[in-house]
């Protein structure tokens, strides 16, 4: 499978890079975790997953934003879709999640709610304009990356006066995650590839305590092949060295500092607060929601919306593979009971999730 590398952008690079990697590696077994799911799917797609040296095991995170998020959650906007005089506007990704019950937004538009996919919050704004009979929802799912546009959203709906607008806000946060995923004392990972475009907002001194406390390295990372090959290769070094450290290798696009400007919007709409992954439970502080400032903007206040843990789907793994402690072929509805035609848990139903990933490279 090495003819793959000549497909890269720069194979002798690449090449010499892996190189490196074996010779670093030398036999010993290196667990790395890709916090994002962007990276899994890199991985998969440039092939550089089955090029990569056998010491090395691939671990898929946390990081994809519908796949973490909670069946009470979804079971939240299912709720929400069958309220008179609501529309909820949303990403189309959300609409084949199952809620705790195993119901869809999607079925819950086949009966007739009134959902609707948005490409971005201010498509929904607009669809508030044209709809002042109603109150349209917009389901606030994603991390840093998604949360300063959604922030703005709720900024520009005062600015023009668009007061039918509400953001049901279950943004999270990527490094409260991390801790709480080295804090499990189950957890066997010796490196992180930190995702490229959340890093671009917060920088890369929030992971410092992956390093600093749990005695991890870690690298920020582009999604071509070379990004993360030289990204495994600094995790070698640092796992040969016996060295902790944070790497920004990502620079063309992260700045150490991330972006303070996305971050600000961030922090003057919304405020920290406790939030449910799915499959993980509650995390102290990993959560967004809207400050006391902008309630009138904020759908969980008028609806009352308050978020209990629930039980997960019968026979889903998906907290396991989030954890990267069971690979998504492991599950046993993997590619049975549980494709993306017919997808039982959201790891499948995300065209990032992990267990899309898998199985649509067919591994088994
Ligand atoms: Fe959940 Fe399906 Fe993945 Fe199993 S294969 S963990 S049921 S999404």
């Amino acid at each position: 499978s090495l003819e793959l590398l000549d497909q890269f952008h720069d194979p002798a690079l690449c090449k010499s890079v892996l190189e490196r990697l074996r010779v670093t590696l030398d036999g010993q077994p290196l667990r790395f975790m890709e916090v994002c799911g962007t990276h899994t799917v890199a991985i998969f797609r440039s092939g550089l997953r089955s090029i990569l040296p056998k010491e090395i095991v691939h671990l898929s995170g946390p990081g994809c934003p519908v796949c973490v998020t909670h069946e009470a959650e979804i079971n939240a906007f299912l709720d929400l879709a069958g309220t008179p005089g609501v529309i909820i506007a949303t990403f189309g990704d959300l609409m084949r999640v199952p809620g705790s019950r195993g119901r869809t937004l999607k079925a819950a538009q086949a009966e007739g709610a009134r959902v609707s996919v948005v490409y971005s919050p201010p498509d929904a704004i607009k669809l508030a304009a044209d709809n002042p009979d109603a109150t349209v929802v917009f389901l606030g799912v994603g991390f840093e990356t998604t949360a300063p546009g959604v922030a703005a959203s709720i900024l520009m709906a005062r600015a023009q006066g668009v007061a039918n607008y509400r953001v049901l806000s279950f943004h999270k946060l990527v490094p409260p995650a991390l801790e709480a995923l080295l804090s499990d004392p189950g957890t066997d990972i010796d490196g992180f590839i930190m995702p490229g475009h959340v890093s671009a907002i917060i920088g890369a001194e929030p992971y410092r305590p992956v390093a600093e406390r749990f005695g991890k390295a870690a690298a920020v990372a582009g999604f071509e092949p070379l990004d993360i090959l030289q990204a495994l290769l600094f995790l070698a070094e640092c796992k040969r060295d016996g060295r902790a450290e944070i790497a920004n290798l990502y620079r063309r696009v992260v700045r150490d500092e991330g972006n303070a400007k996305a971050r600000a919007v961030m922090a003057q709409v919304f405020r920290p607060a406790d939030a449910l992954w799915r499959g993980i439970g509650l995390i102290p502080g990993s959560g967004l929601e809207v400050a006391d400032e902008y309630a009138a903007f904020d759908a969980k206040r008028q609806y009352g919306i308050v978020i209990k843990d629930c039980p997960p789907l019968p026979g889903c793994k998906c907290g396991e593979v989030l954890k990267g402690k069971l690979a998504p072929n492991l599950c046993p509805l993997f590619g049975r009971a549980c494709t993306p035609a017919n997808p039982v848990g959201p790891c499948m139903v995300s065209t990032e999730g992990s267990c899309a990933a898998y199985y649509k490279y067919q591994v088994d």
